[in-house]
């Protein structure tokens, strides 16, 4: 088994800006996993909020040595040796993961969904982010995602009200509304959310940081939409503690380390009667593609990132009036366009 990995630079449609940070261009890595022929893709798309970047992707990935497994079917070994060498590194690790699914898939000759015993038409819809900008900006963005129907808007910056009224102004449609961990005080963040609900806000993800358990379990009393975890929620030991203070997690293959722990996460979640979200960095198809092969098992999807980027190097599923659309191709069902 031999790992190959090369930056890829995703260029941004629009510039992408949340309540912590601003960009027009961002890294992944994507993985190449040979074996027996057949080519394996997988993808890293680091995040500096959980100490990632694409060096430390590439000199994690320097370090893996699968020469002692005999073939990619030794998932839960080879992913145990993964996730043994270095705690963090959770993009880099799920690049190894996704490769290894989409490998298995492909010498099985067998779309991952099918192999899950999944119903291909049950994937929900994706909702669009429209990121922090000026007011005519977010206007024309909001205008320009027509096709889909449902947006998911960032904030937690002093103007939100502003931010949410030029929406409104625009369109009825379902929106979510996620601060990113952007308001520090809980009677602030109480009195932003009783507001959103009078806008017609389905739910709100991560209001405070991820720090402030306690303060987001007083806030779960104060308020009636759905509180959605994602920065409190790295991967399946965080569950248990978040009940009683979050109604669901956003569950990313970037924080979690991939499919094998995605899945684990998803029936975790159900059992303690939490919703699933299925979220994502700004990635290309090939992490996207991946995820979305879990996605009719869960209740909202945020799988956008392949669509706010240029230069995407891959094609895989497709958004058809913001319906997820899986193919019947093997594994994540993801072309390399450098190769057709
Ligand atoms: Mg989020």
């Amino acid at each position: 088994m031999k790992v190959n990995f090369q930056e890829s630079i995703l260029n941004l449609l629009h510039t992408f800006t949340i309540s912590r940070s601003s960009k027009d261009v961002e890294p992944c890595v994507i993985v190449e996993l040979e074996h027996d022929g057949i080519i394996g893709y997988g993808e890293a798309a680091p995040s500096e909020r959980y100490g990632e970047t694409a060096e430390t992707v590439m000199n994690f990935l320097r370090n893996i040595n699968l020469q002692q497994f005999d073939e990619p079917f030794q998932l839960d070994a080879i992913l145990t040796y993964v996730n043994n060498l270095a705690p963090g590194n959770t993009s880099a690790k799920a690049a190894i993961d996704i490769s290894l699914h989409d490998w298995i898939g492909k010498k099985l000759n067998i779309p991952l969904w099918k192999l899950w015993g999944l119903n291909k038409e049950k994937t929900p819809l994706t909702s669009f982010t429209i990121g922090i900008d000026s007011l005519d900006v977010i206007e024309k963005k909001v205008r320009e995602a027509e096709p889909y129907p449902i947006l998911k808007i960032k904030v937690g910056v002093a103007n939100d009200e502003e931010i949410i009224k030029t929406i409104r102004k625009v369109t009825n449609k379902v929106i979510r509304v996620d601060a990113n961990e952007g308001w520090k005080i809980k009677e602030l963040a109480r009195d932003k959310i009783l507001w959103l609900e009078e806008q017609g806000v389905e739910f709100i993800e991560q209001p405070m940081p991820a720090s402030h358990l306690d303060d987001t379990a007083w806030l779960r009393g104060q308020v009636h939409i759905p509180i959605i975890a994602d920065e409190s929620v790295v991967s399946l030991h965080d569950i248990p503690k978040l009940y009683g203070a979050f109604d669901g997690i956003n569950i990313k293959l970037m924080k979690c380390t991939g499919l094998r722990e995605a899945m684990r996460m998803i029936h975790t979640a159900k059992a303690a009667n939490m919703k699933v979200m299925l979220g994502c960095m700004i990635e290309s198809s090939v992490a996207i593609s991946a995820a979305v092969q879990l996605s009719p098992m869960v209740d909202y999807a945020d799988l956008d990132g392949n669509i706010l980027i240029s230069n995407d190097p891959f094609s895989g599923v497709k958004v058809v009036n913001g319906k997820l659309v899986l193919n019947d191709l093997p594994g994540l069902g993801v072309l390399n366009k450098m190769k057709q």
